[in-house]
């Protein structure tokens, strides 16, 4: 039964792919690019076939619940709701331009990693689909913007984890260092009952530099975490909310020093990454808590 829904909607999304206009730009939110012309609304319990397309396709997801990260320049974004966190795709880059997701207690099982990765099919033909070999001796790792570790609920789930639309390159001492501790501060919280909502992605230089074929590579990579309490969502953050705003170069001697050491402010990522944050924040809030640099 299962597996009849995912073939059936796979089939719907081909269709709605192809009457798509072969250009580059996602559509304007005027158009027919809703996440109902790609698949029925809400989702039937057991099909989680991936979304993609326009900012509609992403903005009323849970992991963007405290606003849909957004540029002046959203000509190189393809969204994409992976059910299990959401991102926003850079063809021109061919890595993510960010990922967003909510992290509970819920989202922290035994399920094991799935290990491999694979080129993200939800990626309309048109795009690059990186691969494995882009990152050959690359001397990069295959960084996980979203860890494997954080969705560990069902085997679906960490399998998109492994997809390379969530996937950047990353020197291995930044990988299993500082980036690492971070990702385990975050899950401790978790396990102690908080909801996390995380947003990562990487910082770039004009022109960036490649590996592979394109692939392009950040000169740093970015977090940002606001945590809150069951229930609560972008109403509940106040002046008072815990947000931690992490800035790691992705440069030589990034392993030497501790994570705590890369903290910074929300508004140092806006400067850096050009994206505004927090966004579902009341105004008045944001000025508070993203000038802010945390010491946990
Ligand atoms: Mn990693
Ligand atoms: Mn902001």
């Amino acid at each position: 039964m299962l597996l009849l829904l995912v073939a059936r909607f796979g089939l719907l999304e081909c269709r709605a792919e192809n009457a798509r206009p072969p250009a580059l730009a996602p559509p304007a939110p005027v158009e027919s690019s809703s996440p109902r012309t790609v698949a029925p609304q809400p989702a039937p319990v057991g099909s989680s076939s991936p979304l993609r397309g326009s900012e509609a396709t992403v903005s009323s997801s849970v992991h963007v619940a405290l606003g849909t990260p957004r540029d002046g320049d959203p000509s190189d974004e393809f969204f994409i709701d992976q059910r299990a966190f959401v991102l926003s795709y850079s063809p021109e880059k061919r890595v993510p331009n960010w990922v967003a997701w909510q992290l509970d207690r819920g989202h922290l099982g035994h399920i094991g990693r799935q290990r491999e990765f694979r080129p993200d099919l939800a990626l309309p033909a048109r795009f690059y689909r990186v691969k494995d070999s882009d990152y050959v001796r690359s001397g990069y790792d295959r960084g996980h913007l979203c860890p494997s570790a954080d969705r560990q609920d069902s085997t679906q789930s960490n399998a998109r984890t492994f997809l390379f639309t969530n996937i950047a390159p990353q020197l291995h001492e930044l990988n299993s260092g500082p980036w690492e501790q971070l990702e385990s501060w975050t899950r401790r919280r978790a396990k102690r009952g908080d909801v996390l909502y995380v947003v990562a992605g990487g910082v770039f230089s004009a022109p960036f530099s490649t590996i592979g074929n394109g692939v392009a590579v950040p000169v740093a990579h970015f977090k940002i975490i606001v945590v809150l309490k069951p229930g609560q969502g972008a109403r509940d953050v106040n002046e008072r909310t815990e947000v931690l705003a992490a800035l790691m170069p992705n440069q030589r001697g990034v392993g030497e020093r501790a994570w705590t050491e890369y903290l910074t402010s929300v508004d140092a990522i806006e400067r850096a990454s050009g994206y505004d944050f927090l966004s579902a924040v009341p105004e008045r809030v944001q000025r508070v808590i993203e000038a802010r640099t945390a010491r946990p």
